[in-house]
Parts: C-alpha cells; sequence; structure tokens
C-alpha cells in the first residue's frame, strides 16, 4: 500500500480509474477498498490495485422511479457487476434497454456523466457499465 499520497489525489486517481485493494497475503481483490482484508484480518497487506473493468451482471433492477437529480434517465438500469478479477460493482448498465438486460450478461467500463446538479451546476463523471461489445475497444 503506498503510504504519503495526498489524499485528494487519491480520489481523483479513484475516479477516473477504478481503483481496489489487493491482499498481498491471500490475492484476494476487493471494490471498494477496505482497509482490512476479511480473510486475512491482522496479517492483511493490502495494496492499490487498478482494476479492469470488465465483468458480467450478477443481479440487476430496473428503476423506474429516479432520485432527484435523476429524472431524465428513467428508466434505468441499476446492476451489481462481478468484474472478472472477482470483486463486485453496484454500478448502471448504460447503451442498454431494459428488457434487453441479463443476468449473466458481459459488461464493461465506461466513463461517463453520472448526473448534473442544476443548469449550472459541477457534473459530475464515473463509472458506468455497458454491454460489452468485442468489435469495438474499451472506452476508457
Ligand atoms: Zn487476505
Amino acid at each position: 500500500m503506498t503510504m504519503g499520497a495526498p489524499r485528494f489525489w487519491r480520489k481523483t486517481q479513484s475516479r477516473y480509474n477504478l481503483y481496489g485493494v489487493k491482499c498481498k497475503s491471500c490475492n484476494a481483490t476487493y471494490f471498494p477498498p477496505r482497509k482490512i482484508c476479511p480473510s486475512c484480518r491482522r496479517a492483511s497487506k493490502l495494496e492499490d490495485v487498478k482494476l479492469t473493468p470488465k465483468g458480467e451482471v450478477l443481479t440487476y433492477t430496473v428503476i423506474r422511479s429516479a432520485p432527484e437529480g435523476f429524472e431524465r434517465q428513467t428508466p434505468y438500469i441499476m446492476a451489481i457487476v462481478k468484474l472478472d478479477e472477482g470483486p463486485m460493482v453496484t454500478t448502471q448498465i448504460v447503451d442498454c434497454e431494459p428488457d434487453e438486460v441479463e443476468i449473466g450478461m458481459a459488461v464493461e467500463g465506461v466513463f461517463r456523466k453520472i448526473r448534473e446538479s442544476g443548469k449550472d451546476g459541477p457534473i459530475y463523471y464515473g463509472f458506468k457499465f455497458r454491454p460489452a461489445r468485442a468489435d469495438k475497444d474499451l472506452a476508457v
């Protein structure tokens, strides 16, 4: 684990990349990052690891009434994606109609606008996932 990196930089990094932690003792990978490996506990040796944003849909739900700020996106799909590297990510599935999503579907990460707060407010970006396309390069 890298010590001493400024906290804001680490946060920025994790916004533009999908970072988890890997336990050097047992090789388990976790996302979001945690401070201790539940298997190794005190023996945990965790290090930051950049995850490959590819995986498959483990389960999903279609959201038809959205919280404030997300109205224009309804209906949308929220899913738990199991990454090829093991960790599970709760994420929105984009570029996919609600009746097209299915459990086990291969997905890949894309960097997208998450929400806008008002007309002149900040725009937030982050990872979302979309159906994997063999014919196109990863969009991130
Ligand atoms: Zn461990």
